[in-house]
């Protein structure tokens, strides 16, 4: 759901793309999301550095936060040293993974280096639902928000997590 991201992936938009975004690329909370896709080809789990979401499960590993909300979240790290970099590499593929058990189709993965993106700090910011679809933030939004692309049913970890860690007031509706 990351802000930083929004211009990377406008570049990536074609009529073929079909986004979904959530926090840490957690295929576990998407299950009415991927079950709404058809004819699906490939997918590609689009993980980035400095991101919240692995702070946070850095933060449950440790033992700092064990929030009932972040069970399903969770699962895919147990076992995991509480090493923000290592979950961070180590999260495209344990998503991957999740996906590839759910689906015949080709799945790959990609760790983006947010130090390699361009994007502005606006210091004030919010957060967008949207439909998962090939549309990508409005221009005149485009460093000031975070986007939490998917289906409705899934959504209430994405919120946990920007309310209480992304410390996100104020959510939009597309
Ligand atoms: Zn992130």
């Amino acid at each position: 759901m990351d802000r930083r991201l929004n211009r990377y992936l406008q570049g990536m938009a074609s009529g073929q793309t079909v986004f979904v975004r959530n926090a840490g690329a957690n295929v576990a909370t998407l299950k009415d999301t991927l079950g709404s896709l058809e004819g699906v080809e490939s997918v590609t789990i689009i993980t980035h550095t400095d991101c919240g979401a692995m702070g946070v499960v850095e933060q449950v590993l440790r033992g700092n936060d064990r929030p009932d909300d972040l069970a399903e979240f969770m699962r895919p790290f147990i076992g995991l040293r509480p090493d923000r970099d290592e979950i961070e590499r180590e999260n495209g593929e344990l998503q991957a993974d999740a996906v590839r058990k759910m689906m015949d189709v080709e799945v790959k993965s990609i760790l983006v280096n947010t130090g390699t993106l361009r994007y502005e700090s606006t210091g004030r910011y919010r957060a967008l639902f949207m439909r998962p679809s090939g549309n990508t933030v409005p221009k005149e939004r485009v460093d000031s928000t975070y986007v939490i692309q998917n289906s409705p049913g899934d959504r209430s970890t994405d919120i946990y997590i920007a309310r209480n860690f992304l410390k996100i007031r104020e959510f939009d509706q597309e």
